[in-house]
């Protein structure tokens, strides 16, 4: 073992000092592992119900009417939410495209859009309109409202309770902090929170964001009344394998709203080929308890060997997980680039290269990015991005298998030491 490392040019204390902390934490790994098994299940079983077979695989082109493998993979995705339907399609381009689909397609002139749960994560800004947007909903005549966390990261149920009116029509919650620093929802919190609210207005439509949270446990938030769950097929729920597409999964109601936004009136689901990706769909789901389990463990091997490296990890290196982001505060701009540089070096592909910090638009500082992904900007593959400003943080997540988000982690930390960046 030893000597494979050393060719990836790992040291010795390196090897040693990483495996030291991961002994640390098997019995985390048998709880993620425990996760793993249930979620893998449900997926079996939700594929074994829908009696899906081969002939499921061979795609449509053109308009796509009677895609039986489309309408059985949408089956199969509503059972494992435990939803009635799912708009699953690789017309969906994006996580913020299934999002904004779910907006547009249940929002109407007059209504407004309340965020019980603080600021939207960045691309939906010009979704809504709160940073002015050509065709954002604000264009369309709908208005937003925010209540922001607590200071303790909690909800502000009098302000919540204060925000919803009679205009009140979709209330959005975003499961991920993404790029944030206040903590992550648990499942449970989420249905606390939607309890609240449906005392208050029983009819309202209520929308997860579930972006980087899928399989991390046993629920999910359409399990605790959530009427919609959304997110990204290149993140958890494609399993690494989906090399576009987003998911809607919910009542029918809202699944048939948004199917006509995302196509056209009159047509809504029925139109939309599936070009031959199926089949890599339905084995990306299959293998997405796993893959995401991996990934889990990865993030909880970070944040073990850096916070004992004297670095402020969010989640720490104790606390219980419900997405898959790892944050690491490096505190210099030096140990952010080493960092990246060895997520990069540890990377199946385009591991040759070297990152490094550019004017990425839309930020207000250099930003620099670790990717060496089989699908392109896939963040359930090894990837680390960060902005060049203080503290000096550092967002990280995915890998594939557990052992590929091990090594990124041990390259990371011997670029450190080779640059002397390391107090051991
Ligand atoms: C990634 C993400 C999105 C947007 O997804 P894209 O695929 O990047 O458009 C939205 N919300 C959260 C919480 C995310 O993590």
């Amino acid at each position: 073992m030893k000597d494979m490392y050393a060719e990836f040019g790992i040291s010795e204390k390196v090897i040693e000092y990483c495996n030291s902390k991961e002994a640390l934490i098997k019995d985390r790994f048998d709880e993620i592992d425990r996760v793993c098994e249930y979620n893998q299940m449900k997926v079996i079983r939700a594929m074994q119900k829908n009696r899906l077979g081969e002939a499921h695989f061979a795609g449509t082109t053109g308009y796509g009417y009677n895609d039986i493998g489309r309408d059985c993979l949408e089956s199969i995705y509503a059972d494992c939410f435990r939803t009635e339907a799912a708009l699953v399609r690789a017309q969906i381009t994006c996580g913020t495209h299934a999002l904004a689909t779910a907006l547009f397609g249940n929002l109407r002139p007059g209504d407004e859009l309340l965020a019980p749960a603080g600021k939207p994560y960045d691309t939906l800004e010009e979704v809504i309109g709160i940073r002015p947007s050509r065709g954002s909903l604000k264009e369309y005549g709908v208005s937003y409202r925010q209540v922001d966390l607590l200071s303790d990261g909690g909800f502000d149920y009098p302000a919540i309770k204060e925000a919803i009116n009679e205009k009140t029509k979709l209330i959005a919650i975003q499961r991920s902090k993404g790029y944030q620093t206040r903590p992550t929802f648990s499942v449970d919190k989420i249905g606390k929170l939607i309890a609240f609210i449906r005392e208050i207005k029983p009819e309202v439509t209520i929308m997860v964001d579930n972006c980087y949270g899928e399989f991390v446990e046993e629920k999910e938030p359409s399990e605790v009344g959530a009427d919609m769950v959304v997110g990204s097929l290149i993140k958890n729920p494609g399993g690494g394998l989906a090399p576009i597409g987003g998911y809607i999964c919910g009542t029918k109601e809202c699944i048939e709203n948004a199917a006509v936004r995302l196509t056209t009136p009159g047509l809504g689901a029925e139109v939309g080929a599936s070009l031959g990706i199926t089949h890599t769909l339905l084995q990306g789901l299959f293998q997405a308890p796993q893959v995401v389990a991996g990934a889990l463990k990865g993030a909880i091997l970070a944040a073990n060997i850096y916070e004992s490296l004297g670095f402020s990890c969010v989640p720490d290196s104790k606390e219980s997980r419900h997405d898959i982001i790892q944050a690491i505060t490096f505190g210099t701009a030096e140990r952010v680039v080493a960092f990246c540089e060895g997520i990069q070096a540890a990377a199946p592909v385009d591991s040759f290269v070297v990152p490094e910090p550019w004017a990425m638009p839309g930020y207000d500082s250099d930003v620099i990015m670790a990717a060496g992904a089989f699908i392109s900007g896939s963040s359930i593959e090894l990837s680390a991005d960060a902005p060049i400003k203080p503290p000096y943080a550092v967002y990280f997540q995915g890998g594939l298998t557990y052992y590929h988000a091990k090594l990124g982690m041990m390259m990371s930390l011997q670029k450190m030491v080779d640059k002397n960046l390391i107090s051991w």
